[in-house]
């Protein structure tokens, strides 16, 4: 990375940062990193300091991982590196005169402002959609709540089988809940995850004792004397004590389109994080951005695209002209197991499946010169991680390999390392 002059600045001159998730967060730490001396604003309305949000819906709901410690900065850590933190809304900002307008009234100027403010997460708009008892998780609240109503014999209703809903099912399996998951779709993970290895994660599912209903959609919920009952398209009913709607999230644009911002599905940026306005940056979940694979534009709601992104937006609101090339990545843990999802597999050509000696697999995406675009693999987390490791080095240093030699159990991924780019 060049090292952009963050020393040249006036005292007065500030780095606004919109949103205090994990992007917000890690991006006002880099920017101290990377030396600048002015002030730092980190604006956002949640009242904790800024943390990973993969636990929620694992670790944190069992139990077994306090809310601190998915801290990304403690306040001690946030007053050292003299990060202004804000419990407040941004209701506005003038793109012309660089200036944001706070929910509590103030008004801070900036020299460059990040916008990483993330996304809502959707809601079941069906009667009785907003029932008290009907959950969302997005935040440390949320999980708060959620795992207060989990416990042995409680019967949770999850709908939506995608990656929150299913880690979901499966924490609560382990608490001892009754779990069911309604999924609108006819297989589950669709928006990200292929096929082989999502019937893999249903059989999982299914063994585990979680029941799982595809291609059904809810039609309304009611509350009976001590239970929630759902109507569902296929003109059965389910009860339940607890719902949880695991539907997606939306990026939140509002702040963004009237700010005179261009936006599509995502706030629009250039490879450099760059806004359609001078001197504003967006990261993170709500930022729609050209990829670094395909050129296509992109929005990726992940932990591995929060944290890149903010190293990225940091410099380059400090004057950097680095091109954001991180390749996709994310991963999900169910029960005992792990799935993750490497470059883009829906760039592929063709496939080839590795068979892993535990019931494993690895499915490497390939172009039609047989250049690696992707790899997607499932497994024991305990035996998977290592060849998950190596395909995903394979996949970021976009190797070449023949199908045959990636499916032979006797191919060493490691020694494909050296092989041409
Ligand atoms: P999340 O990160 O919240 O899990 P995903 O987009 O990965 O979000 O998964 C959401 C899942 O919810 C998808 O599989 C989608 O098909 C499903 N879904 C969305 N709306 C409904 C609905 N009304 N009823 C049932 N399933 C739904």
């Amino acid at each position: 990375m060049q090292t952009p002059d963050s020393k040249s600045t006036t005292p007065s001159a500030a780095m606004v940062i919109v949103g205090a998730g994990h992007c917000g967060g890690r991006a006002a730490h880099a920017l101290r990193n990377a030396g600048w001396q002015g002030a730092i604003h980190l604006v956002g309305d949640e009242a904790h300091a800024p943390y990973e949000r993969p636990p929620l819906s694992k670790d944190l709901l069992t139990g077994d991982k306090t809310a601190d410690a998915c801290a990304l900065l403690s306040p001690d850590a946030m007053a050292d590196l003299q990060i202004t933190r804000h419990v407040a809304r941004v209701t506005g900002i003038d793109a012309s005169a660089r200036l944001v307008t706070l929910s509590d009234g103030q008004q801070l100027p900036y020299q460059s402002l990040l916008l990483a403010t993330g996304g809502k997460v959707r809601t079941l708009s069906i009667p009785g959609g907003d029932l008290p008892e009907v959950l969302t998780l997005r935040n440390l609240g949320d999980a708060a709540a959620l795992s207060s109503r989990l416990g042995a014999g409680q019967r949770l209703l999850v709908v939506g089988g995608g990656f929150i809903g299913l880690e979901v099912a499966a924490s609560a399996r382990k608490l001892g809940c009754e779990v069911t998951v309604v999924e609108g779709a006819p297989r589950l993970m669709g928006r990200a995850v292929p096929e082989p290895v999502a019937e893999r994660a249903l059989a999982l599912h299914r063994e585990r004792g979680v029941r799982v209903l595809l291609g059904v959609n809810p039609i309304s919920i009611s509350r009976t004397a001590n239970s929630m009952s759902m109507a569902l398209s296929d003109g059965s009913r389910i009860e339940a004590d607890t719902v949880l709607a695991g539907i997606g999230i939306v990026p939140d644009l509002s702040l963004a389109q009237s700010a005179g911002l261009a936006v599509a599905r995502g706030v629009l940026v250039n490879a450099q994080l760059q806004t359609s306005q001078p001197g504003i940056f967006a990261a993170g979940d709500l930022a729609e951005f050209p990829s670094v694979l395909s050129g296509q534009l992109v929005r990726q709601e992940t932990w591995h695209n929060a944290e890149t992104q903010a190293a990225i937006a940091a410099h380059n609101m400090l004057g950097g002209t680095e091109a954001y090339a991180s390749q996709p990545w994310f991963w999900s843990d169910q029960y005992d197991h792990q799935l993750q999802v490497m470059g883009e597999p829906a760039l592929a050509a063709h496939s080839a499946t590795r068979m892993l000696d535990d019931g494993g697999l690895v499915i490497f995406y390939l172009d039609a010169a047989n250049r690696l675009v992707g790899a997607c693999g499932w497994g024991q987390s305990s035996r998977v991680a290592k060849e998950l490791k190596l395909a995903r080095t394979l996949v970021e240093r976009r190797i070449t390999a023949a199908p045959d030699v990636l499916v032979d159990p006797a191919t060493k991924l490691k020694a494909l390392l050296s092989h041409d780019r």
